[in-house]
């Protein structure tokens, strides 16, 4: 198990890594949003990413999500959460409460519950699109073949701000042709957001143009599942 001076230190390298790859790319490592990947990690976890300046977080799952994030958010303030996993229709109003940014848009159904619940609530939520670059059937994630005009109805039916994409290569792939992939659509549809890179391939995704990546075991250590 790894300690709070560890997960700083880890933290840290990881920031580290970010900005030599992006400064590697002829990027500004501004231009790089760091998303700490926290599932399955409980707060005493957490709280020592926080105390060391970090401000924005990822959670694959609503419920888990908010079983610790509430309180965090009320101690802590100014914290930016990010839903980087599937999000259900059911679970729709309690994201938009609890996420200023939702990843994973991948269907119209859910952009439609989405629309109706940002405008109950009167919150406007960052969105991305998850893509789905390797096709792969048990995936989420919108086929590379249909984002375009998944990305028009977006913009025309629901007049969403599409702030990004997003995209989880195959695990056993090398990643490098997906980031291109999710690049070029997100070019050819005007889109800035790249969400790309995990723990093991952040700095090739940020020499292939990423402006978020979402990093977990790098910082937090193994998850115990
Ligand atoms: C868990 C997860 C990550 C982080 O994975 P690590 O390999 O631990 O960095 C990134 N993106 C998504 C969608 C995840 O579910």
């Amino acid at each position: 198990m790894t300690d709070c001076n560890t997960i700083a230190q880890a933290l840290a390298s990881v920031k580290a890594k970010i900005s030599a790859a992006a400064e590697n790319a002829g990027r500004s490592p501004l231009d790089v949003e760091l998303v700490a990947v926290t599932k399955t990690h409980n707060s005493d976890r957490i709280i020592p990413v926080i105390e060391a300046g970090h401000r924005i977080f990822g959670e694959n799952r609503v419920q888990e999500a908010l079983q610790k994030w509430p309180d965090l958010m009320e101690r802590y303030g100014d914290l930016e959460l990010h839903l980087i996993g599937p999000l259900q229709t059911n679970k729709v109003k309690d994201a938009v409460r609890l996420f200023d940014v939702i990843q994973t848009l991948d269907r119209p159904r859910l952009a439609r519950v989405l629309a109706r619940e940002m405008a109950a609530q009167d919150k406007q939520l960052k969105l991305f699109i998850q893509i789905n670059t390797g096709c792969e059937p048990q995936k989420a994630g919108v086929l590379p073949d249909q984002a375009d005009e998944f990305i028009a109805m977006c913009r025309d039916d629901f007049e969403f701000d599409i702030a990004g994409l997003m995209c989880i290569p195959p695990f056993d792939e090398n990643a490098l042709p997906h980031f291109t992939l999710l690049k070029e659509i997100a070019e050819r549809n005007d889109i800035s957001g790249l969400s790309m890179g995990m723990s093991g391939d952040f700095e090739a995704a940020v020499e292939a143009g990423a402006t978020h990546v979402r990093v977990g075991s790098a910082i937090f250590g193994a998850r115990g599942f």
